[in-house]
């Protein structure tokens, strides 16, 4: 069956939100805090946390992901865990083995490269390093190289040891589809191409991609990410869930879509919670690289000493009345 509820008031949706700031131990997308809003509805915690920069059509799909969460709670899920992978960023190699300590037992990692500034010496590496530590790793070069670029950088990476996939090595779909028909034996992953809910599936139709990354607030909750999953599947292609940097609620949304979905061939991105200083909540440490499915609350505690400035709060509480008026103009909503 397909749940439809009415959205709930803005009165109600606010009323036990709390807005949190939670620093960061490194630099990741270019940030140093990251804000949310915590939401509390029926079904329990909920997270609106689009990127500051994002407008409000955009951000909408977020907080429809968050009023899933909170109001509807997650899809039936066929698992209790799932793998996720380490983040590392743009750091110097060695910096690496520390950083690795912070998600014991991973057997994936995820490497940030082709970051402003860097050289790709820098990238391999870093990506070596990680190697020594990690039997599989990946990288994620969030569109920074051009598709000749990119070629070399994944030949050069390769001459060390196996890459699972490079994640948007190109910014553009066309891009894509040229790195992936260059036959670099490195399979394409699609993050930023696919990410919003208007046509994730026109990077995949184009032969841009071997593999989706998808994540649960931008593509507007669970069930959305479970629905294109599925129409993925169709194309071959399998999904990575990945975090958008959110906080243990947001976690626990994108572990549950990972936890619904009928085959989950690669480690999830959903291991970032370890990038914070403190999370919202405590939530069990991965064993042997795989996270718990299951809900999260907030330790009070915690949130009244993470909790945002009175001028952030009031930031926040704009953007989600602008973007509640936004669904509330889409009509009932439908979570498929
Ligand atoms: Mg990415």
């Amino acid at each position: 069956m397909s749940p439809i509820f009415e959205l709930p008031s803005f009165d109600d949706l606010i009323a036990d939100a709390v807005v949190v700031s939670l620093p960061m131990r490194v630099r990741f997308r270019g940030i140093t805090t990251r804000e949310a809003l915590l939401l509390r509805g029926p079904a329990g915690w909920g997270e609106f946390a689009p990127f500051v920069e994002y407008d409000d059509e955009e951000a909408a799909h977020w907080l429809r992901a968050g009023i899933e969460a909170a109001w509807l709670g997650p899809p039936p899920s066929i698992r209790a865990t799932v793998p996720v992978n380490a983040t590392v960023p743009a750091i110097d190699a060695s910096a690496v083995p520390e950083l690795l300590e912070r998600f014991p037992g991973s057997r994936t990692a995820k490497i940030k490269v082709a970051e402003k500034g860097q050289s790709l010496a820098d990238d391999i590496a870093r990506v070596n390093e990680v190697r020594r530590h990690i039997p599989n790793v990946r990288v994620d070069a969030n569109g920074g190289w051009s598709v000749d670029e990119a070629v070399v950088a994944l030949r050069a990476l390769t001459e060390g040891g196996e890459l699972e996939y490079a994640e948007q090595p190109c910014a553009s779909v066309e891009e894509l589809v040229r790195v992936r028909a260059a036959g670099t034996g490195v399979r394409i992953a699609a993050d930023e191409s696919i990410r919003r809910a208007e046509d994730p599936l026109r990077v995949v139709r184009a032969g841009g991609a071997d593999v989706a990354i998808v994540k649960v607030p931008p593509l507007g909750g669970m069930r959305a990410v479970v629905a294109l999953s599925t129409q993925l599947a169709e194309y071959g292609v399998p999904v990575v869930v990945s975090s958008a940097l959110d906080t243990a609620v947001g976690m626990a949304s994108g572990l549950a879509a990972a936890a619904a979905l009928p085959e989950l061939p690669f480690a999830c991105g959903l291991g970032t919670g370890g990038l914070f200083v403190r999370d919202i909540a405590v939530v069990d440490p991965a064993i042997s690289g795989a996270l718990s499915v299951g809900a999260v609350e907030p330790d009070p505690s915690i949130l009244a000493q993470l909790t945002a400035t009175p001028e952030r709060t009031a930031w926040w509480l704009g953007r989600v009345r602008r973007c509640h008026r936004i669904l509330d103009q889409r009509g009932a909503l439908n979570f498929v």
